[in-house]
């Protein structure tokens, strides 16, 4: 299998100007684009893996493939949780949300507050436990949740370069502005779907 860059849902302007064409230039069109050729390269010379899927790579890989195959799958779920649509939550995952964090509100502020407080590279999740429990998760460079057993349901790359090109180090404004992009059809559907899993 050769694994390949996503096509993305919407135009590399289309997120602006909350983030930039030029972002997107970089951060999907050079780094997401890298870590595909990077795992390909990699799988060429290591045949018995060149069949798993992401996800087997996360959960079953170390090293180089599983540093470039799990940022493959981050990036895929990443791009996959922004609009430049309005979009609508579910009444289920609300539901959820208000059982497991109180409120949207308070949700909210704990999934903000793991974005800024993550030193370092990473990413912060919403993932759902095989309980069907909601989790707020940090994560270092290119870890996942899957890895946990856990099932990502949204995600936020605080890696600087989500951010620089846009903000330069005013992580918290690239926040404030990602959380209007969201696209919460998408990240509702993901939550119906792995309760079916
Ligand atoms: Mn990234």
């Amino acid at each position: 299998m050769k694994h390949t860059l996503m096509k993305l849902p919407y135009e590399l302007d289309a997120l602006g100007p909350n983030i930039s064409k030029e972002t997107l230039e970089y951060h999907y069109g050079k780094h997401h684009a890298t870590y595909v050729k990077k795992l390909n390269a990699l799988l060429e010379n290591d045949p018995k893996k060149a069949d798993l899927s992401l996800e087997e790579i996360i959960k079953q890989c170390d090293g180089g493939i599983f540093n470039n195959g799990a940022q493959v799958y981050n990036h895929d779920l990443y791009w996959n949780c922004l609009t430049p649509n309005s979009s609508k939550i579910s009444s289920d995952l609300t539901n959820a949300i208000n059982r497991d964090f109180g409120d949207f509100d308070t949700f909210q502020k704990q999934f903000t507050d793991a974005c800024t407080t993550l030193f370092g590279s990473g990413w912060v999740w919403l993932s759902v436990d095989e309980k069907g429990h909601l989790s707020i998760d940090k994560t270092s460079n290119a870890d996942n949740p899957l890895r946990e057993g856990k099932y990502p349901i949204l995600t936020c790359d605080v890696w600087e370069h989500a951010f620089y090109i846009d903000y330069r180090n005013a992580k918290p404004d690239y926040l404030e502005k990602w959380w209007e992009l969201v696209n919460w059809d998408f990240v509702s559907n993901r939550f119906y779907g792995c309760l079916e899993r």
